[in-house]
Parts: C-alpha cells; sequence; structure tokens
C-alpha cells in the first residue's frame, strides 16, 4: 500500500474508535527539538550514562568534580526551555476531543501532551517538571518554563559549583524542607504506572503507537498487548521499528506530518457521516 492509502485506512479505523491509547516515544518530541538520547548522535554518545544516567553515578560524579556536567544540565535546560508541542501533540488533543481517544502513555517527561491538551497522561518514564522529596512523600508539579527559568537564573548568579550549590538549584520540599530532585526514572530504577499502562492496552479498540521504536520497556509490550486483547495496531515511525508484525496500518513518516495528514482525514469521514 502507497503511504496515501496507510493513511486512509488509519483514518478509517480511528474514525470508528472510541478507546484509543496512543504510546509514544523520543520519536514525537523528536520535531519538538528535543533530541533523543539514546540514538546516533544522541546525548549518551557525549556523556557518558553511567556518570550522569544512574542515580548514583550523577551523585558520585557530582561529589567528585561539581563543575563536571554543568554544560550538559545547561543545554538540557535550554533544550526543554525552547521545545513546543507539534502537531503530532496537538494532532492527539484533537482526537481525544472528538471522543476517539482517551489516553496517552508516553516515555518522554517533557511535558508536552499535557500542554497540548491531553487530560489522561501516564508519564512511565515520569516527568522532568515535577519535583519530589527525597525525605516525604510530597511532590508538586511545576511550569516547566518557570522551573526552568528559576534553575537558569540561580546558575547564572555563580561562576563555580560545589555540591551543595547544585543540589540548592532544586527547589525546596514545602511539605518538609528537605532536598528534592525532579521526579524522573533514571537507568536502574523503576518504571512507573505499568499496570495502569498495561490495562490501557489490553483495553484499548486501537493503539496508535507513535515515535517509539519498540526496545525501551514498557512501550515495547504495549502494542503486542493491545493485539492480543483484539485492538487494531497502528504505527507511526519513519525509522525501523519492532511491530512490524503486529502493525494493521504502517505509516512511514514522522510523527507531525503523519498525525496531522491522519486527524484531518479522521474529521472528514466524522463530518460526512453526521
Ligand atoms: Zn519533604
Amino acid at each position: 500500500m502507497s503511504i496515501d492509502q496507510e493513511i486512509e485506512k488509519a483514518a478509517q479505523i480511528l474514525a470508528k474508535a472510541s478507546n484509543a491509547v496512543a504510546s509514544c516515544g523520543a520519536g514525537i518530541s523528536a520535531e519538538s527539538g528535543i533530541p533523543t538520547f539514546r540514538d546516533p548522535g544522541g546525548v549518551w554518545e557525549r556523556v557518558d550514562p553511567s556518570e550522569a544516567a544512574t542515580s548514583e553515578g550523577l551523585i558520585a560524579t557530582l561529589k567528585r568534580d561539581p563543575q563536571k556536567l554543568l554544560p550538559f544540565f545547561m543545554e538540557l535546560l535550554e533544550t526543554f526551555e525552547r521545545a513546543e508541542p507539534n502537531p503530532a501533540h496537538y494532532a492527539l488533543k484533537e482526537l481525544e476531543h472528538m471522543g476517539i481517544l482517551k489516553t496517552v502513555v508516553t516515555q518522554n517527561i517533557d511535558n508536552l501532551h499535557l500542554e497540548a491538551g491531553n487530560t489522561d497522561v501516564i508519564e512511565v518514564h515520569g516527568s522532568g517538571f515535577r519535583m519530589r522529596c527525597l525525605s516525604c512523600e510530597w511532590s508538586k508539579n511545576y511550569s516547566r518554563r518557570e522551573l526552568i527559568s528559576r534553575i537558569k537564573q540561580k546558575m547564572s548568579d555563580a561562576d563555580s559549583f560545589t555540591f551543595s550549590d547544585i543540589v540548592e538549584l532544586m527547589p525546596k520540599c514545602e511539605g518538609c524542607g528537605a532536598v528534592t530532585r525532579p521526579d524522573v526514572v533514571m537507568f536502574g530504577e523503576q518504571v512507573k504506572d505499568i499496570p495502569r499502562s498495561f490495562e490501557a492496552a489490553r483495553k484499548c479498540d486501537v493503539m496508535l503507537a507513535i515515535g517509539t521504536s519498540g526496545v525501551v520497556y514498557p512501550a515495547a509490550y504495549l502494542p503486542f498487548q493491545a493485539k492480543d486483547a483484539g485492538a487494531r495496531v497502528i504505527v507511526v515511525n519513519p525509522n525501523e521499528n519492532a511491530f512490524q508484525s503486529v502493525s494493521d496500518v504502517y505509516v512511514p513518516l514522522k510523527a507531525g506530518e503523519a498525525m496531522e495528514r491522519i486527524v484531518k482525514e479522521v474529521k472528514e469521514i466524522v463530518l460526512d457521516k453526521k
């Protein structure tokens, strides 16, 4: 089938759906300017994940050489500060608005699905803009730009940093006053909300796998779970992915273009029926 035919088929399937679930990977945020970390040319080719991506490694690195990761932190802050939801995020919001999509399961920590307007977002790798206390149960969602500008301001006020200066960059717990950290899943930590993600996959009528290669847990399993339970599976990914055997539709385009075209056709189908 041609790409046009795949898009048409995806739209036909979605137009009949009322409980679709989208499982989104780094590919959907790439068009918002957030580079994928693990791909060739990604962050983990320049920064050693054993020094920055596990909590023990990160603390050890910051204690040994507090300056070492500052350029990396600044780059991350600036990347997340510039990012905006892209047409793929807004297409998912429109599908929810039309009563077609219920839940987004995302591997991304950038808050862009919520900012685009989706309401049921399962963030399996956490959120970079929710801080959680290391001593008590307190956590709080911050506005992305507000938190970033606060941290950048503190960073620009000092020329060099000790380990405790870096800890002080984070907001304090408003419950007990202790140190907080971003509520993101680092390497070696437990992925969040797995039972809810699997339940959403088992109950959905359509699974949309967008920008996920199928190698990162739990996203790797969701389309298979959904297919087993009788759902149709639509895969959007310009790159090779692990879902060929379960794809009813495969759109080999970037997320923004694919989703914009699919949702446009869904609207035409729905309007024709009225
Ligand atoms: Zn606390």
